[in-house]
Parts: C-alpha cells; sequence; structure tokens
C-alpha cells in the first residue's frame, strides 16, 4: 500500500533526481523513485517545482565530480530561497567523496552511497523530523534490489540488475572502489522481476553489470550466465534480452552458445577491448591479450551470425608509444565495431594508475582520439552501406525527435532505424499504435549512426504482435 510520508501528512512532497553516468545510474534512479512514490512523494518536473533535489552521481572522472561541484554551488541559491529545500548526493560521488561533500557543500543536507538507496524514504524523513545532515554510505550495506515495475522511464524496455560491484580492479578505474565486491542477485529474484516486468507491458529488457560475464560467483551451484539467459528466454511476451557490460576475461563459448541458439537472446556483444597492445593491456590491468580478444571475436561471428560488436577504447594511457597505439588501430580494423566508446586517458584519483606518469601529451591524445574516431566513423558508415535492401526486426520507440513525421525504433542489434509511416494511416494514430511493436523495415539509406528505412507493408493485423 503507499503510504503518505509520516512528517509530511496531507501534502505529497515533490522529488526532483537528476542523473548523471551510466545506464546502472538510471536504474538506480528508477528504483529509487519506485521506494519513494510507494512512500507517497510525487515527482517533479522542473527541479524549481521540487521539495527534494536529488543528484545521482558518477565518479568517473574527476570531470564528473566537478560538474556535481558545481551544480550543488548553484543550488546553494536555491536553498537560500528556500531554506525547506532538501538536497542530497546519491551514488558514487556519495561513496567516493563521502564527508568532504558536506564540508565543500554546507547547504547539502544528504549523502547517500551506491549500498543505500532503498534507505531513501527513511532518510529523507529523518532529515525533515530532525534537521540534520545525514551522511549514509555504509560499504557492507546489502543493496536491496526491490522494484516497483510500474515505475520506470520506458514502458516497453527496461534495464534489470543481475549484480553489483566488481572484483577487477584495473587500474584506471573507480568503479570497485565506490561500488564495492561482486554480488550476484539469485535467479529466482531476476526472474520474477522480469516476469513482473513483461506483464506491465515490458518487452526488452538488458541485463546489467560492471562484468556480466562473471555472473554467478559466489551463488549456490553452477550458475553463470549462460544459465540465466535459459531461464529468461521462455518467459512468454518478453522478445528481447540484451546484456552488458561484458569483459574479455570471462567470456565463455557457453555464453556465446546461449546467445546463438536462443531466440529471445539479441545478437550484439558490447565487450570493451581498451587497447590493442599487449604492453598497456597490462598496465591497464585487463587480464587478457588482444590475441585472445580476437579470438573471442572470431568465435562470436561464427556461433552467432550477424552479431554486433560495441567497445570501449582508451588513448594516450601512461607509457603508449605510437607503435602501441597503431596496435589499437590495427585491433579495431580488423574486428570491425559497429560502434565504439573512445576515451583520452585522464588519472582518475584513487586508482592505481596515478602512480604511472601520464606521459602521453594532451595534443597526442587528441590527435589519436581523433584518428580512432574517424576509423570508427568509417567502418560504421560501411557496415551500414551493406544493410541497404534488407529487412530488419525493429521494435519501435515512437515519434523520432529530429526527423518530423517519421518513427524511430531499434534493431535487435541495437541500431537505431528512422522510417517512415505508412501511407494513408494518420500519424498521430500510427506512433501511437505502433509503439512497442515490433515491424519489419526495409533499409534504403544510412549514416555510420543511423538506418533509414520503409516500412512498406503495413496492415493492423500485422501490429497486433
Ligand atoms: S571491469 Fe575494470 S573497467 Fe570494468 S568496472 Fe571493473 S574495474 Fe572498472
Amino acid at each position: 500500500m503507499i503510504s503518505k510520508p509520516k512528517t509530511m501528512e496531507g501534502s505529497s512532497p515533490r522529488v526532483y533526481i537528476k542523473t548523471f553516468g551510466c545506464q546502472m545510474n538510471k536504474l538506480d534512479t528508477e528504483l529509487s523513485i519506485g521506494s519513494l512514490a510507494k512512500r507517497g512523494y510525487s515527482f517533479a518536473e522542473d527541479e524549481n517545482d521540487a521539495d527534494v533535489i536529488l543528484l545521482n552521481t558518477c565518479s568517473v572522472r574527476d570531470k564528473a565530480e566537478h560538474k556535481v561541484y558545481s551544480q550543488l554551488g548553484s543550488l546553494r541559491y536555491q536553498k537560500e530561497r528556500n531554506p525547506e529545500l532538501i538536497l542530497g548526493v546519491l551514488g558514487c560521488m556519495a561513496q567516493n567523496e563521502g564527508e568532504k561533500i558536506f564540508k565543500r557543500m554546507p547547504h547539502v543536507n544528504l549523502v547517500c552511497g551506491t549500498r543505500m538507496f532503498s534507505k531513501l524514504p527513511e532518510l529523507l524523513e529523518k532529515i525533515t523530523e530532525s534537521n540534520k545532515q545525514i551522511l549514509a554510505i555504509d560499504e557492507d550495506g546489502e543493496v536491496n534490489f526491490d522494484r516497483l515495475v510500474t515505475q520506470r522511464q520506458n514502458q516497453y524496455s527496461a534495464f534489470v540488475s543481475i549484480m553489483r560491484g566488481c572484483d577487477n580492479y584495473c587500474s584506471y578505474c573507480i568503479v570497485p572502489y565506490v561500488r564495492g565486491r561482486e554480488f550476484s542477485r539469485s535467479v529466482t529474484d531476476i526472474v520474477d522481476e522480469v516476469k513482473g516486468l513483461v506483464d506491465d507491458g515490458c518487452k526488452e529488457i538488458t541485463l546489467l553489470g560492471q562484468n556480466v560475464n562473471s555472473y554467478g560467483k559466489g551463488l549456490t551451484g553452477k550458475v553463470t550466465l549462460a544459465t540465466l539467459l535459459r531461464e529468461l528466454d521462455p518467459i512468454e511476451g518478453l522478445e528481447r534480452i540484451h546484456f552488458l557490460t561484458s569483459h574479455p576475461k570471462d567470456m565463455t563459448r557457453e555464453i556465446l552458445e546461449a546467445v546463438g541458439e536462443l531466440p529471445g537472446v539479441c545478437e550484439y556483444l558490447h565487450m570493451p577491448a581498451q587497447s590493442g597492445s599487449d604492453k598497456i593491456l597490462k598496465k591497464m590491468r585487463r587480464q587478457y591479450t588482444s590475441a585472445h580478444y580476437r579470438e573471442l571475436v572470431e568465435m562470436a561471428k561464427s556461433i552467432v551470425p550477424g552479431i554486433k560488436l560495441a567497445g570501449d577504447f582508451i588513448v594516450g594511457f601512461p607509457g603508449e608509444t605510437e607503435e602501441d597505439f597503431e596496435e589499437t588501430v590495427k585491433l579495431l580494423n580488423d574486428v570491425r565495431c559497429q560502434n565504439s566508446f573512445i576515451f583520452k586517458y585522464s588519472p582518475r584519483t584513487g586508482t592505481s594508475a596515478t602512480e604511472l606518469i601520464d606521459d602521453v601529451i594532451e595534443e597526442t591524445k587528441k590527435s589519436r582520439n581523433n584518428i580512432l574516431l574517424e576509423l570508427q566513423k568509417r567502418i560504421s558508415t560501411e557496415e551500414n552501406k551493406k544493410m541497404h535492401g534488407k529487412s530488419v526486426e525493429v521494435l519501435v520507440e515512437g515519434e523520432s525527435k529530429t526527423n518530423a513525421g517519421r518513427l524511430i525504433g531499434r534493431t535487435r542489434q541495437n541500431q537505431i532505424v528512422v522510417f517512415n509511416q505508412p501511407e494513408g494511416i494518420n500519424q498521430a494514430g500510427t506512433s501511437s499504435s505502433l509503439s512497442g511493436k515490433l515491424v519489419n523495415i526495409e533499409i534504403v539509406d544510412s549514416t555510420d549512426l543511423t538506418l533509414f528505412g520503409d516500412l512498406r507493408d503495413f496492415s493492423f493485423n500485422e501490429m497486433a504482435h
């Protein structure tokens, strides 16, 4: 039952949550919205209308934290105008900075770490009652995954957390320090959550974890990502299953075979390579070689026809020579990712890579970044051209915001498709009735990032998928 927050009987306090960073943070925001809604909170569209402003933060780069501090600085004026306003910092930066946030920003009321999200309603009530600052960053706190399935951003597509934390300690990464040790949820809990989402109209799920390939560690019996996929695939009404992020050192044939065999599991792999140089991979503590990465990609392509690969690359890591960078260029050229997330290295305070000398000058980092971006653009453009004349299955999201009068959706390989609505059908009627449906689109044109096509054979029967 939904009850009003005790201290705010008679009114419904409005919460505004601003989310920074990755999908995991977006999911945490969704879970928080669910737990707050259960306690009677409502939600403001604009921070100026809110009684509670929460910033769900990212710590992956120093720059991300500076951004939040600057935002907190601006919110001081809003707090001066409305002293009742509750201001909270959630997530990775809260975990990482802790008490320091209160020292730098004394107008902040709450600092709530990555394992304390489910306690948010109680924490906010305590602040209202006592008017005291609260620091909640319990490192061993049990993460509660309880979810209000009806509270989500997208009606047809949802993220589901299958594990938390990371045990890998890559030398450049802050995640293990702010998200804690790896912890896998039970298969039963995940299956129940997914069934609840599907009953509520969800067609597509993305299983989330920092390193989903090591899912099952610590659970009783032989539980792996592959066994989990086999439990989820038969759920009636669940059309698509994605998972991310994959770590090359934990990718197995068993997982790839599950992707190849199970009709609901999509042919898409987000598997960061980070570098093509074994010397740099070692310094990054990635625990695989460039040759192993290539073998995995070959295996994936042979077991799962049509699979598309997304990669992450870091350029300008300490000690990266021109030859090391050339090996990265060669790796990307050979494996031909569909898209990549390419970053210039910057030292992250608190990680072991800060002990290395950041010796690649900014100009070189920029130039290597641009070379890799250009290469990725060329590969994506060429790969997308190969799709012309082909028919692809698209899950329709709705009207395109940038292409007036057209609809937008995604393929099973996570490619964006913009397509013309069928002739003779009223535009508003079509977009609302096609949203969340699977349709076949013939691809006629493309850029590096988008496929364009037509929905030609259209009937209302086909829409009732
Ligand atoms: S696998 Fe490495 S990069 Fe990924 S979250 Fe863990 S430590 Fe960070």
